[in-house]
């Protein structure tokens, strides 16, 4: 059987590998009929430029890019945490919160900063919010996946990345980064965007 092959437009291996291991475990005839390939599979090297101010732009210009310049069926994603007392920030500057205090990219600095800005507020509501964008040549599909919860007062718990320590999800009492992954995945905002990227896969497959 012809396998279909589509782009996720990420070069991070483990983030590739969560959606090969739900596609599988979905139906294991589905690994079948798609092979999911990395940017690092495709020999994609490009800075792909994220500037949007909005996380299903930078989605969509990343799958973009990889169709365009590549010619493959490609999905996107993007993340970031979103705190109502600051406004709905850090949003898509997640990632480089703390990047005008000279420390890009930096998780520890990134919560630091968080904690700071929020010091005096006892409005601690947040989300976590995951887009993904999947393009194919006639269709634009885009799936969203919410995690909400509040942010701690200071970092606890070693598992995980990012803003992980400080997020305490909805209902439970432990923060991200104090959950095994596999149980993290089941309430996270990302597992539930590639879940419901899955069940798109698996309904064109039908
Ligand atoms: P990305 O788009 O998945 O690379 O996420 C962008 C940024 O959002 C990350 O660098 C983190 O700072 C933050 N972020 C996204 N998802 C998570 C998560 O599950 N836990 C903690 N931080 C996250």
């Amino acid at each position: 059987m012809n396998k279909k092959t589509i782009v996720f437009a990420t070069a991070n291996a483990h983030k590739v590998g969560e959606v090969r291991a739900l596609l599988s475990a979905a139906d294991s005839r589905l690994a079948e009929k798609y092979e999911i390939l990395s940017l690092t599979d495709i020999g994609c090297t490009d800075d792909i430029p994220e500037t949007s101010p909005t996380f299903e732009g930078n989605a969509m210009q990343k799958a973009e890019y990889v169709k365009v310049h590549y010619g493959y069926d490609c999905f996107a994603d993007d993340s970031g945490l979103e705190v109502h007392a600051l406004g709905m920030e850090p949003g898509v500057r997640s990632a480089r919160y703390a990047a005008d205090e000279g420390h890009d990219h930096d998780s520890k600095a990134n919560t630091a900063k968080l904690l700071r800005n929020m010091q005096k507020t006892t409005d601690r509501r947040a989300q976590f919010r995951t887009v993904i964008v999947f393009l194919s040549d006639s269709r634009k599909e885009v799936f969203e996946g919410i995690c909400k919860g509040e942010i701690t007062y200071e970092p606890s718990g070693s598992e995980g990345f990012g803003y992980d320590p400080v997020f305490r999800p909805q209902g439970e009492t432990r923060t991200f980064a104090e959950m095994p992954l596999a149980e993290k995945n089941l309430i996270s905002h990302r597992g539930k965007a590639v879940r419901l990227l899955v069940d798109y896969l698996i309904r064109e497959a039908e």
